[in-house]
């Protein structure tokens, strides 16, 4: 079966980009039936803070990419690879080496300016000749001619001369063992079987296929996928803002939209724009993954979750809205907040993209006090227009059922009495129901408003 994983590195939050990294390697475990695992690279221990592993969980968790098992952990692994590294000394593939800091500054100085790799005078010696008691690091015994030939799935034939890869270091001087050990002991011990990750790791795929055939293993299948651009084509940075998965999450996108809109970074079914998750996991397949990197395009992007969100059951909606207001310091709903938005909703989330919109848009069905207004609705308030909110607000009070339908007719009636026309008076009632001057339809948000409120804010307006 197949078995792919995710090793993000604790950098304090899940970036986009290893976000779709994820995402594709759970689509791929679940479209094949097979196992989705988490390792937390964590070897870094100055980076790896609680938080910053927390914000990893947070955000697979929030796009809804569980992983099978418990996540594993590299760093509490570190016994065990430097036992496959000491493995590797007792066969001889792999040699001491007591290079001095200076002696290794030197040599590299040297493979600079010659060109060529870094050389270990010990790959060759007898470490029998190293001065007691001085510290070794364990070096891998590349192979010298030859080369070595990446088959990835996106990539197709890569070949690199071996005279490319030196002798990489798996033990360090003290002991630790090097990233590139951990990831093969870790991918091997966990039965990975696809590799599914950024085309920055490709050089890595050959040190570690080397490794991975020392040690006498299987090379697991490899994926290096183009990395995610900015909307100006240029690799995605901290420049573009936007990083972090929370980044989303704060601005109100929905998990299911980030999933669509991020399955089409580089993976694509025919011309489809919008495909549920069932649909993705049903169609996706490593094979199709494209080589180009692809761009961010946040218009794209809120277009895609203006469509989930416009497409959400209404319940699921309400309550996606109430938990986006409460993590951003909103009280929960109340009864008639909640019966209010309910009662508008579909009116609101068209004129709303992301949950924080929406959001924006309801904030006049969330108080029972008056409104201010914003500028441009303040400007609408004249003293004329004012004067006429008091009577308007006399004539609706008694109407009966208070919907958008019978205050329609009410309000036409009135206006028609009093000889005036619509755009006399239908600014002034919008500015001082919503505050703005942009709203769903008059009426439409004089029924959501409800009765009290509404002949409460005209009221206050006439004032
Ligand atoms: N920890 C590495 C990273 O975050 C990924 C290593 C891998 O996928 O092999 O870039």
């Amino acid at each position: 079966t197949v078995v792919t994983r995710f090793a993000p590195s604790p950098t304090g939050f899940l970036h986009i980009g290893n976000a779709r990294t994820a995402l594709f390697n759970w689509l791929y475990a679940r479209h094949t039936g097979g196992k989705f695992l988490l390792r937390i690279e964590d070897t870094d221990r100055a980076r790896s803070t609680d938080a910053a592993i927390q914000a990893i969980f947070d955000g697979l968790r929030w796009l809804g990419l569980d992983w099978d098992g418990d996540a594993v952990f590299q760093f509490s692994r570190m016994d065990t690879h430097a036992r496959e590294a000491n493995r590797l000394l007792d066969e001889g593939k792999a040699y001491r080496c007591y290079m001095t800091g200076e002696e290794l500054e030197a040599e590299r100085a040297r493979a600079r300016s010659e060109g060529g790799r870094v050389e270990s005078p010990w790959r060759d010696r007898d470490w029998r000749e190293a001065p007691a008691g001085r510290p070794f690091a364990v070096r891998f015994r590349a192979p010298r001619a030859g080369e070595t030939v990446i088959r990835d799935i996106v990539q197709g034939e890569v070949r690199i001369p071996n005279t490319q890869l030196d002798d990489m270091v798996l033990l360090r001087s003290d002991g630790t063992p090097t990233y590139m050990l951990s990831v093969v002991v870790d991918d091997h011990d966990m039965g990975v079987t696809h590799v599914v990750r950024g085309d920055d790791h490709l050089t890595n795929a050959a040190r570690q296929m080397q490794l991975i055939e020392a040690l006498g293993w299987s090379v697991p299948v490899y994926a290096h996928i183009a990395l995610i651009h900015g909307p100006d084509g240029a690799k995605l940075s901290k420049r573009h803002g936007a990083l972090g998965v929370d980044w989303y999450r704060d601005q109100g996108y929905l998990p299911a939209a980030m999933r669509n809109y991020l399955a089409r970074l580089g993976w694509g079914h025919g011309d489809d724009e919008i495909f549920t998750t069932e649909q993705a996991i049903a169609w996706f397949d490593i094979a199709d993954l494209g080589k180009s990197p692809s761009r961010l395009d946040f218009e794209k992007m809120r277009s895609v979750n203006a469509h989930y969100l416009r497409a959400m059951p209404a319940q699921d909606a309400l309550a996606a809205l109430e938990e986006f207001a409460t993590a951003h310091g909103h009280a929960a709903f109340n009864e008639t907040q909640r019966a209010r938005i309910a009662g508008m909703l579909d009116a609101l989330r068209e004129r709303a993209s992301t949950l924080a919109d929406l959001l924006d848009q309801a904030a006049f069905l969330l108080t029972d006090e008056v409104i201010v207004p914003d500028d441009a609705a303040a400007a609408v308030l004249t003293e004329e227009a004012r004067a006429r909110l008091g009577a308007l607000a006399d004539a609706l009070a008694d109407v009966e059922p208070w919907t958008a339908e019978s205050l329609e007719a009410a309000v036409k009636a009135h206006l028609k009495d009093q000889g005036l026309k619509l755009g006399a008076v239908g600014p002034a009632i919008r500015a001082c129901l919503v505050g703005r001057t942009a709203s769903p339809s008059l009426f439409a948000v004089l029924g959501g408003v409800g009765r009290e409120t509404a002949l409460m804010r005209l009221r206050a307006a006439a004032r």
